[in-house]
């Protein structure tokens, strides 16, 4: 069994893990991703580190998302999930396992492109928690395209609207509701340095999103609220076979990191633990690549 705790290779973990060329419709379900990804179910082990504390983590019903809301669940906390609709079977079985951890668990369907979801969103959040102190901006939307002509206008809308808007959106939906000691943690990418050709307009939401925390982590630390990044690089995820890659690469996707292979979301979540615990306390406007190895500047 792979988990955080015994010390192995990394370079030789989730080998188990064969990656094959496989293509979901629409947003991609995690049910039905053929070979498994990892977000911590059977080894996780929390140790009080959120203890008390109310998470709303966007996306949270699979891959990077989910293994943040397993992890915050172990550690003490009450987490809300926002997700789309036609994901309810992978978000039902996120709030089981948050509601397995102790926790309570708020499971909230809806489209983040809508702004007036956004602040519904939260809402419902602060409503269900009894309040808010971490905020996690994960729902993403990235569709690959050989050339930009293929990228259309409602694709590149979407693709803003989704990753950088409701984050926006969010955020400020969320601020009146987070005391001194919150924390927001945003989902980045090792695209916002190293753009793929193919991934131009996701690659250019990333560079927003690391902007957008940069400069909103100045304006908040006097405030007592920390503001972080974590950027990933290649992540066993239903987003990469629903289009986020042409389905023949996926079985090499991982091979052009330093370590050879394809992270997993459970190898996400203690960055995600790591900057909303006040063991980070004095990290602000900071981003933490959890990529493989590759290079950033
Ligand atoms: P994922 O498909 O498991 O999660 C993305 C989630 O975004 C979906 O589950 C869905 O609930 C949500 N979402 C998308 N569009 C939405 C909409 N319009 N309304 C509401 N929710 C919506 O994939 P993931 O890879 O875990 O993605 C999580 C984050 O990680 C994304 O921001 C992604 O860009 C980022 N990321 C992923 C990788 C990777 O290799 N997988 C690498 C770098 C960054
Ligand atoms: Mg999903």
């Amino acid at each position: 069994m792979t988990d955080q705790y015994t010390l192995q290779d990394p370079t030789t973990m989730y080998a188990d893990i064969d990656t094959e060329a496989q293509y979901q419709e629409g947003a991609g379900l995690d049910a039905k991703l053929q070979d498994k990804a990892d977000h911590g179910e059977k080894t996780y082990r929390g140790s009080g580190r959120l203890s008390g504390r109310k998470a709303l983590v966007t996306g949270g019903d699979s891959g990077i998302g989910a293994a943040v809301a397993i992890a915050y669940a172990r550690e003490g906390a009450d987490v809300a999930i926002s997700y789309l609709p036609e994901e309810e079977e992978d978000a039902q079985r996120i709030v089981g396992l948050i509601e397995e951890a102790g926790r309570t668990a708020i499971a909230i369907p809806g489209d983040i492109v809508d702004a007036a979801f956004c602040r519904e969103l939260v809402a419902t959040a602060v409503e269900g928690l009894g309040g808010l102190d971490i905020l996690v901006n994960n729902a993403g939307k990235q569709q690959f395209r050989e050339t930009l002509d293929e990228v259309s206008d409602d694709q590149f809308d979407e693709t803003f609207k989704t990753n950088v808007y409701a984050m926006f959106w969010i955020t400020k939906a969320a601020l009146p509701h987070l005391k001194p000691g919150s924390a927001i943690i945003n989902t980045s990418s090792i695209q916002a340095y190293s753009p793929s050709e193919m991934l131009v307009d996701y690659a250019t939401t990333k560079a927003s999103i690391n902007t957008f925390s940069k400069g909103l982590a100045q304006q908040l630390a006097p405030k007592g609220i920390r503001v972080n990044v974590v950027a990933p690089g290649p992540i066993w995820t239903p987003l990469q076979t629903a289009g986020g890659q042409p389905p023949e690469k996926l079985p090499s996707v991982g091979e052009q990191t330093p370590l050879g292979r394809w992270g997993q979301p459970a190898e996400l979540a203690p960055a995600y633990v790591f900057l909303a615990s006040n063991e980070s306390s004095y990290v602000v406007g900071e981003t933490l690549h959890v990529n493989g190895g590759m290079p950033t500047p």
